[in-house]
């Protein structure tokens, strides 16, 4: 079987440990490669790799840094089938998505960040003929990365591409359940030319790998996307130790859908933020809200659709859910979905396991799920699922949604439908979310600050905010 190699030092190694853990494919519930059930010991060789490239790497210039960054963008785009492919078996989502969204957007952050970085500027303040300011951003040495199952190399690509492009060497984590894409990346490293030690990736288990690095005295910056519990434990770690932190954390994102909304629009673009690769996307909206003079039209119609939906094998083109990504994660999901019906809600659709034929019968599928009839504040309403279950609520006055929005520990991303912009802009501004859309959903402009507020995280990444997280500031005044 195929075994998943570390990147250290620009070579693909072996753990020091020598042991190996299981990787699934989730389609068909197997196993199909080995990852390395990596350690604090091949946490410290990546760092120490990292700590010789920081001086020569740091001192490149910018230039010669964005063009080995958009050599790796390029080797991605050449490889779009190969690594379309591998983050579908992986990962369990449907191939078309991993082709559209995730692999693209890998390129897409490597080569906006190669070419952010040669825009990126320090400030100066004059104090009229008394002094000026003039801040250095400088980068800051060993950054540790670490990124979650759902979105792959799109993720671990969003972190570590700032992080390279500014200056810094990296040790990061792709997820344990999801390495493989990761593993791919660190071949074209080396056929990029990237010099060695500049990123290592060492694979394995959270409470393990991820552990060491966020607790690694010679790594000072940690940039982490995950579950808030996990996310919590990182700080815990880290703040003692003054470590620069950025947390991407989970939601529980509310959709606003009014009277007065595009209704043909808002059901479509509410059947993506619901059941996009299967639910599991940070951004989902997962709690629906509708006014009440459409909510009755509104459900029958976004019922009709879901129950049109393919739950099937990722790799076929028809399919629009593919496999939740483990066991364990099918089976949490689920029990929401007994839980929801413990709290009173009424599933009008899905609600199950899916059972495939032929190869994937022992895939992971869930069919997509709608729960009318529960409280705004009751469990299945302020948890995150994350997989493919929505509830549905109707209300009547703005004031009334915003509380039931605003109500859960969460404010990661919000949706909101109408007509009216000045009700949008109110509702907007009213929103406790790092981010809303109006009248679309997951329209990404990489310049942007993306983050939440709450339990969704601390800090921003995006455009400058990331060069702005992976720098320190240092401010030299003259007197003149
Ligand atoms: P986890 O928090 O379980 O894991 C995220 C990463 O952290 C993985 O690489 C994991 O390794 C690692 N990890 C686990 N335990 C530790 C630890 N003690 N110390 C350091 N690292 C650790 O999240 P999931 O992978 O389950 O991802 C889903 C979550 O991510 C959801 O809550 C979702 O909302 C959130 N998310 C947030 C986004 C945002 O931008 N705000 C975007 C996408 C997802 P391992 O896999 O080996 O356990």
């Amino acid at each position: 079987m195929e075994k998943i190699k570390n990147y250290i030092n620009g070579e693909l190694v072996e753990p020091v440990g020598k042991e190996y853990i299981d990787n699934f494919n989730p389609s068909i519930g197997a196993v199909y490669s080995l990852i390395p059930d990596s350690d604090e010991q091949d946490v410290d060789l990546a760092t120490k790799a990292a700590q010789a490239a920081f001086p020569a790497w740091s001192k490149t210039p910018k230039e010669k840094r964005a063009r080995i960054l958009q050599k790796l963008a390029s080797l991605i785009e050449n490889n779009l089938d190969r690594f379309a492919e591998a983050e579908s078996r992986d990962n369990g989502k449907p191939l078309s998505l991993a082709k559209r969204v995730d692999i693209p957007r890998a390129a897409a952050n490597f080569n906006f960040y190669a070419t952010g970085v040669l825009h990126y500027a320090s400030e100066a303040h004059q104090m009229e003929d008394t002094a000026i300011n003039y801040t250095t951003r400088e980068p800051i040495g060993v950054c540790g990365c670490i990124s979650p199952w759902n979105l792959p190399l799109y993720l671990f690509s969003w972190k570590i591409a700032p992080a390279l492009a500014i200056g810094n060497t990296v040790v990061a984590k792709p997820s344990e359940v999801t390495p493989y894409t990761a593993y791919l990346l660190s071949e074209l490293c080396i056929e990029a030319g990237l010099p060695k030690g500049v990123l290592n990736i060492v694979h394995g288990l959270g409470h393990k790998v991820g552990a060491a690095i966020t607790k690694h005295t010679d790594i000072p910056v940690i940039s982490f996307t995950g579950g808030t519990v996990t996310g919590a434990e990182i700080a815990r770690t880290a703040g003692p130790m003054f470590k620069k932190l950025s947390l991407e954390l989970g939601g529980k994102n509310p959709n606003i859908i009014f009277d007065d909304c595009d209704f043909e629009k808002a059901l479509g673009t509410t059947m993506h933020s619901s059941f996009a690769n299967q639910g599991q996307i940070c951004l989902c909206g997962s709690r629906i809200f509708v006014q009440r003079g459409i909510y009755e039209k509104f459900r029958d119609a976004f019922v009709a659709k879901t129950k049109k939906l393919t739950v099937g094998n990722p790799f076929d083109e028809g399919t629009n859910l593919g496999a939740v990504v483990s066991q364990p994660h099918m089976e949490k999901v689920l029990s929401y979905v007994t839980l929801a019906q413990e709290e009173g809600g009424t599933v009008l659709t899905g609600g199950h396991q899916v059972k495939l034929e032929g190869e994937q019968e022992n895939g992971w599928y869930i069919a997509p799920t709608i729960i009318e009839g529960l409280a705004f504040d009751c469990r299945t309403n302020q948890e995150e699922i994350f997989g493919p279950v929505v509830t549905i609520m109707p209300f009547d006055t703005i004031e009334e949604v915003l509380a039931m929005a605003n109500s859960t520990k969460y404010g990661l991303a919000s949706t909101v439908w109408t007509q009216d912009i000045t009700k949008a802009h109110n509702v907007a501004a009213q929103l406790h979310s790092g981010i809303v859309w109006v009248n679309t959903w997951l329209l990404r402009d990489l310049r942007t600050p993306f983050g939440g507020v709450k339990a969704s995280g601390v800090g921003r990444e995006g455009g400058f905010n990331a060069f702005e997280f992976f720098t320190e500031p240092k401010n030299v005044c003259i007197k003149l």
